[in-house]
């Protein structure tokens, strides 16, 4: 069924979400399959240096639904601007970066339209008589593939890393302003400060060799351990975000969708089981090494070499061979 394809591009606080490139590769690669017409459009106020960035990639058009309204953010601004540019554009689907935006305003969004949002999803299967979208569940142990059922519009969300920006193919188009109306007493939310990524105090996006640790390290005073071996390995130290929420390790240390994004030569997974918002920040590692104890941690799914095995066991052991004792 060839149908418009839309991707809702995103601008948060005067920031260009860079995940709206991933959609993009994402929208590119559904309409081709499907044969629809590619549709960006980029909603907010203040838009035209994100525009560039839209604009330089291939699609069949840009729509900017600029209005002061959308700044600051709220969901009733959104929802009420992106309702009228799908009313305009007619699309089959909707793609969305997964951000904490458009968890926040998207539900509502396809609600008004009578339909679901398949949300999060971590793939999509193309090439049948219909897309299918690959979704995680019960914390990544099993996947769901989606399938859409009766007419349009559908809606749809990508988490960060599921689709690489860098593949999204070039070309030009001319950015086409939308008018979408929209009135401050439309809007009953009253935004507070967005919620903050970690910051990158410590940058380890250069280390080589990184040792992370998750949940599986039990206590705070285990993580001794672990330095001792990240050191012996000339290793930085990292972990995944519940011990960084704990604060066992500072925020910086946290490897992820909302952390930080890491390709060293060697990654080190010690009880960490894998979910999406942490593999889509190490998957770039050269060779993944994963410790857990649970044969069916999805951790294993993309590691190189996989223990099945007690880390309270394996790390004594590795420090015990680095120090020159038995192997
Ligand atoms: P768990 O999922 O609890 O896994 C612990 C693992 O340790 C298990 O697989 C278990 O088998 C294993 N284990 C237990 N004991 C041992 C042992 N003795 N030896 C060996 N293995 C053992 N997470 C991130 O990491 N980074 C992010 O940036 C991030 N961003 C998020 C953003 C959002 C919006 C949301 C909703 C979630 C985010 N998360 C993020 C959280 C993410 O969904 C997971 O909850 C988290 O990654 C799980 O951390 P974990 O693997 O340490 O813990």
């Amino acid at each position: 069924m060839a149908g418009t394809i839309l991707v809702i591009a995103e601008s948060r606080q005067g920031e260009f979400n860079t995940a709206s490139l991933e959609t993009v590769a994402a929208g590119q690669q559904l309409a081709e399959t499907t044969g629809g017409k590619l549709v960006c459009a980029i909603p907010g106020a203040g838009l035209d240096d994100h525009t560039a960035k839209l604009a330089a990639l291939q699609m069949d058009e840009l729509l900017v639904a600029e209005n002061a309204v959308l700044e600051p953010y709220t969901a009733d601004g959104y929802c009420a601007a992106v309702k009228q540019v799908i009313e305009q554009a007619s699309p089959a689907y909707v793609l969305f970066p997964h951000t904490y935006q458009v968890r926040d305003f998207a539900p509502k969004l396809a609600a008004g339209f009578k339909r679901g949002l398949i949300s999060d999803c971590v793939g999509m299967k193309t090439g049948g008589s219909a897309p299918v979208f690959v979704r995680q569940m019960f914390q990544g142990k099993t996947v769901a593939d989606v399938e859409t059922v009766g007419d349009g519009p559908h809606f749809v969300s990508f988490q960060a890393g599921s689709f690489r920006a860098d593949q999204a193919a070039a070309g030009t188009v001319e950015a086409k302003k939308v008018e979408v109306t929209l009135d401050a007493s439309q809007i009953r939310n009253k935004p507070e400060d967005p919620f903050r990524e970690a910051k990158q105090a410590v940058d380890l996006t250069q280390a080589d060799i990184i040792v992370a640790i998750g949940r599986g390290i039990k206590e705070k005073e285990n993580i001794e351990m672990v330095e001792k071996l990240a050191k012996l390995l000339g290793g930085d130290m990292a972990a995944s975000r519940p011990i960084c929420d704990e604060g066992w390790l500072p925020m910086d240390r946290q490897i992820g969708s909302s952390g930080q994004t890491v390709a060293p030569k060697l990654y080190l997974a010690l009880g960490i089981s894998g979910a999406i918002q942490h593999v889509v920040g190490m998957k770039g590692a050269r060779t993944i090494v994963a410790v857990n104890k649970d044969e069916n941690a999805p951790i294993f799914e993309i590691a190189d070499y996989g223990v099945v095995g007690d880390l309270f066991e394996v790390v004594p052991a590795l420090i015990e061979a680095l120090e020159g004792g038995e192997g």
